[in-house]
């Protein structure tokens, strides 16, 4: 474990803070909180936390005694002062002569006694860095640590590596109980240089940021020699298949098989694939079925992940449709497992809780590795670092002796923990949460409109656009990702497809929108104008489709084709036919689709909007419309019956209705401001 401790750094960070009126206790806790979250083998994605003692100014000027503790939604590679809030230290010193306290008045007590109102929970585990003495305390669930402890002998082995330079804490669960008893153990030996909470993580403390922090690098490093010293048994492998299904065969089955119904859709998740050489070792093991089941390796990732990992067989190329029926088989089997956990534990509550869905967060794939679920792309990845995580620690731990966890009924009490449950009954969705979105000529214009309404809205979105870097500009805007695609290629098409799948595990909304306008009277209009048009305004549309409907039908879970078309379709003007006529076809296509597909729940709809000043009209064919009809600009864009102006942002409204309708399919929206001469009929 590397010391990345450098005083250089320290002092520039203490005058860096100094300027903004943070002191010099503050800026040092952000100092070495960030050290520690910079390693994942510490801490990842809001685990752990950190505590400074000191002295700040109340209302009135007067020194007050606080603790800054790491807050709740802060994690500590990014930290800032404000992550840090300050809490009143000696009221929650007084806390220790309480006999019991909830989880509930632990968080109101700490809240009351915070200097600013408006600052986050203080950390659940603020009591325990409160109790003890030392001015800096450092917790983290670093792997190595964890690797030793989680052993059916994870004490005698901590014990033989540390002896009496730490204390050793039985588990319990974190909050008042687990405070009271750590600072007990401190209180024994008042020389030990941290904590070992067994089966959960490291704390360490002193006197100084860089004290606590080299402690627990110092015990972290020698956690990690005495793993590569007794790691003697590599994971064995079973026996695999040669060859297996591609991850873009597979995500599909699984995406679609892990939605849940929910009515007329389906709550959707998004699956990160990871399979690097360590994770196929450990999902081709003999004994998978055994050390993957027992539980999470530190208690808190059971939150993200749940406690056990999906396991399903490995996917023959030739054999999708065995494989997906053994997935259906595996999950029914993983949701009835679930639910009765669920029942055992919950029967004995004093409180019920509300049971979670039943899908697993992680899914280990023989020959292919695991994927990470989430209803965001976020949760996904999350899921997937917590699931490498355990990867590492259960292999170092199985290298020694036998991974072995805290007991299931302990397990239940984190992931239905009170705490936890209010968080998750104030969390707000989106209506497209969990759904991946494609906008073909998603770079500009009325495309780039889509796509920030779709990302609104909650969609993962996945912008293609000929110009690469338009495509990564928005992408990058809306949290989603950007590829360079020419729609009228389609090799470019399926690859791109593929590249989605691979990324998000599939695909649920298309919007078909790419085009250019081409000119010219139609009886002298040159034929390779006519088909280069053809190209992109009919037969991409096309393309684009058959990619997205091979994905949707694997789902089998529906999905939504979105057809930018134009009331040329339906309305020709005069010189537009070779825009007009592929744009007409485009609007079959669109009813086509939506007559083939509709028994497996595929919607197709289009959208007809005119007289966009962002669309394909550019300013000059706007200027030269106004003047042959003897108006200005303005008023030419406001010509029609509501007299109001179309803007992008109207066309991407209506994409959206149309990608919620769930009852709607074959259908035209059109967004012109009211064209009579352009109703459908
Ligand atoms: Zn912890």
């Amino acid at each position: 474990m590397k010391d990345r401790w450098s005083d250089a750094d320290a002092r520039r960070i203490v005058s860096s803070y100094a300027k903004q009126g943070v002191g010099p206790d503050v800026a040092l806790r952000v100092y070495s909180s960030r050290l520690l979250g910079a390693d994942r083998r510490l801490v990842l994605h809001g685990g752990g936390n950190t505590s400074v003692k000191t002295t700040l100014p109340d209302l009135y000027g007067d020194a007050v005694e606080v603790i800054c503790v790491k807050g709740s939604g802060w994690d500590l590679a990014t930290i800032e002062p404000e992550g840090l809030p300050a809490v009143r230290l000696e009221p929650l010193r007084r806390m220790r002569q309480l006999g019991a306290l909830s989880d509930e008045a632990m968080v109101n007590a700490q809240r009351i006694n915070l200097l600013d109102a408006k600052a986050p929970n203080p950390s659940v585990e603020t009591l325990l860095h409160a109790f003890l003495p030392h001015r800096v305390v450092d917790h983290t669930h670093a792997n190595a640590i964890l690797a030793l402890t989680d052993q059916t002998e994870g004490e005698v082995v901590c014990r033989e590596v540390f002896g009496a330079r730490v204390g050793y804490v039985p588990y319990i669960m974190p909050g008042f109980a687990l405070a009271k008893q750590a600072v007990e153990v401190f209180e024994q030996d008042e020389s030990i240089e941290g904590l070992l909470l067994l089966k959960h993580g490291l704390f360490t403390f002193g006197d100084s940021a860089k004290e606590a922090y080299r402690r627990m690098i110092a015990l972290v490093s020698l956690a990690e020699a005495a793993i590569s010293q007794r790691g003697t048994r590599p994971l064995r492998a079973a026996s695999a298949p040669t060859t297996v299904a591609s991850v873009s065969a597979v995500a599909p089955i699984l995406r679609g098989l892990t939605a849940l119904s929910d009515g007329d859709d389906y709550t959707r998740f998004i699956l990160e694939h990871r399979a690097s050489p360590d994770i196929l070792t450990y999902v081709n093991g003999a004994e998978l079925e055994r050390y993957s089941q027992q539980g999470t390796v530190t208690p808190d990732h059971v939150i993200r992940t749940k406690s056990k990992p999906l396991i399903v067989p490995a996917p023959e190329p030739e054999a999708l449709d065995r494989f997906g029926i053994a997935v259906r088989d595996a999950l029914s089997a993983y949701a009835k497992d679930y639910h009765e956990y669920f029942v055992r534990h919950n029967s004995t509550q004093s409180v019920a809780k509300a049971e979670l869905d039943p899908m697993p967060r992680v899914i280990l794939v023989p020959g292919v590795g695991l994927f990470g679920l989430g209803r965001s792309r976020r949760a996904a990845k999350i899921a997937a670092d917590l699931a490498e995580t355990n990867v590492a620690v259960i292999g170092d731990a199985e290298s020694m002796g036998e991974y072995e966890v805290i007991e299931e009924s302990d397990i239940y009490d984190i992931e239905y923990w009170s705490l936890e449950q209010a968080k998750l009954a104030g969390a707000v969705s989106r209506q497209l949460d969990g759904h991946v979105a494609v906008v073909t000529g998603g770079g500009s214009g009325i495309g780039a409109a889509i796509v920030r309404r779709l990302a609104q809205e909650g969609a993962e979105v996945m912008v293609l656009d000929r110009e690469g870097d338009a495509a990564t500009a928005v992408a990058e805007e809306c949290g989603g990702t950007g590829f360079v695609c020419d729609v009228t290629e389609p090799s470019q098409v399926r690859a791109v497809f593929e590249s989605i799948v691979a990324l998000v595990g599939g695909v649920d909304i298309v919007v078909s929108n790419a085009g250019a306008a081409w000119q010219g009277r139609v009886g002298e209009v040159p034929a390779e104008d006519l088909r280069a048009s053809f190209e992109l305004n009919f037969f991409a549309h096309q393309t684009v489709a058959q990619a997205a409907v091979a994905i949707m039908k694997a789902q089998e879970i529906g999905g939504c084709l979105l057809f930018n078309a134009s009331k040329q379709a339906v309305n020709p003007g005069k010189h537009f036919g070779p825009y007009g006529l592929p744009k007409s076809a485009t609007l079959s296509l669109m009813r086509q689709y939506a007559v083939d597909y509709g028994e497996v729940g595929i919607r197709s709809n289009a959208v007809n909007a005119d007289r966009v000043r962002s669309g394909l009209l550019s300013a000059s064919m706007i200027q030269q419309r106004a003047t042959q009809r003897g108006v200005s600009p303005a008023e030419y864009m406001e010509g029609n019956l509501l007299g109001r102006e179309v803007s992008a942002s109207d066309v991407a409204q209506a994409f959206l209705h149309l990608a919620l309708a769930m009852k709607t399919t074959g259908a035209v929206m059109t967004v012109d401001g009211g064209n009579i001469a352009a109703a459908l009929r």
